[in-house]
């Protein structure tokens, strides 16, 4: 039996946890993975691109235990009724190679991206940062929020959205959880007197969501929409101006804000940071843009601390998933000695065929 993490045990682990709480966890969790990062086998996702949106599989191992994810973005489903990204993921043994775990990894990626978020910016951002700019405020951005709370204290946030009905919902999720919460007019309103910025805007396009006139000396930007070829937020005058910093480089010269400059333009991969190799930030001056894309190390971790977390509770459940036959060579005979329908109906299951 493989353990399965499905929605319904997904979404009660992290209530009965707490979703900021999972977040510092994972971003414990990241340090350490990124700590140790020439032992993981590594290679940029793999994409399948439309015109409208794109679909990847993000795989990585360890001398211990593979990983890998299945995730899609597509910035026009949620006109549709659809959401912009979704996942699912597997963990497994290097030793035997079998399956540990199944996981639902849509909310599990937004909660290992804020983790990441997290990470990052304990090294990046001024420690006196007390307001943050969230530009994008759909399905990341209430975790973005706790992910920075969890690693500088921010409560104080400036929003905005092209969509209101966005940041309404953030407004109705966050004000209870005790975030003070400014309504910003413009991008360039959300960004004044921040002293983070987060965007996690969707849009298949050279976007530019933050000009390079409204980042003051100081700032950290959190760059997490930006995450494919043709797709980027930031003016790029501003990387000209900024310490850049990377998850793994080969992958973000292809995905990420840094798709625009020279194959020679320097950036710093956080790995490096962690393990005290490289300076994060140098002075309170200093701007520093994290150009985030997602790295599949981070679902590693992720999935690594959700088996840690749920094995043996009620949060994990089961799937038959590997053929066992008695003899581990009669696969055949599996087939003629089943006698019993075990399996229960399938659900006919709904398809979003566009
Ligand atoms: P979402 O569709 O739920 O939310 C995106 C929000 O951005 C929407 O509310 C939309 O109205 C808003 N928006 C679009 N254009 C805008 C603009 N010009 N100005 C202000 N707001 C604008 O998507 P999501 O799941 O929250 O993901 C946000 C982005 O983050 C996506 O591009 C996604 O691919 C990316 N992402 C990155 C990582 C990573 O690891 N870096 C992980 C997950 C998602």
């Amino acid at each position: 039996m493989v353990m399965l993490v499905d929605v319904p045990r997904m979404t009660a682990w992290i209530r009965d946890t707490g979703a900021e709480r999972i977040i510092a966890d994972i971003a414990a969790r990241l340090e350490a993975d990124y700590a140790r990062w020439p032992q993981f086998d590594k290679v940029e996702r793999i994409a399948a691109h439309s015109p409208i949106g794109v679909i990847e599989l993000m795989p990585i191992a360890d001398a211990d235990r593979y990983g890998f994810k299945y995730v899609n973005g597509h910035p026009a489903n949620p006109a549709r009724g659809l959401q912009t990204v979704t996942a699912f993921g597997a963990y497994a043994d290097v030793h035997t190679g079998y399956p540990l775990l199944i996981a639902e990894m849509t909310l599990l990626t937004a909660l290992r991206t804020a983790a990441t978020s997290a990470m990052v910016a304990k090294r990046l951002a001024r420690p006196d940062s007390q307001v943050m700019a969230l530009i994008g405020n759909g399905s990341q951005s209430e975790f973005q929020a706790m992910g920075m709370r969890s690693a500088l204290g921010i409560s104080s946030l400036r929003i905005w959205d092209t969509d209101p009905a966005a940041m309404d919902k953030i407004e109705r999720n966050l004000v209870p959880q005790g975030f003070t919460i400014y309504r910003a007019t413009s991008a360039e309103d959300a960004c004044r007197g921040a002293d983070v910025i987060t965007t996690a805007t969707a849009d298949k396009a050279l976007a530019q969501i933050v000009a390079d006139a409204w980042v003051k000396p100081g700032m950290h930007l959190n760059a997490i929409g930006g995450d494919c070829p043709g797709k980027t937020e930031l003016d790029t005058a501003i990387l000209d101006r900024a310490s850049v910093f990377v998850e793994y480089e080969p992958q973000t010269r292809i995905e990420g804000e840094i798709q625009h400059v020279p194959a020679n333009f320097p950036v710093t991969e956080m790995w490096r940071v962690i393990t005290g190799e490289a300076p994060g930030r140098r002075n309170s001056a200093e701007i520093t843009v994290f150009d985030s894309v997602g790295f599949a190390l981070e679902d590693l971790t992720a999935l690594a601390h959700v088996a840690d977390a749920v094995e043996g509770t009620a949060y994990a459940g089961q799937i038959d998933l590997v053929a066992s036959p008695d003899d581990p060579r009669d696969l055949f005979g599996m087939i003629a000695t089943s006698t019993e329908a075990s399996f229960a109906e399938p659900t006919v299951g709904r398809i979003h065929a566009a």
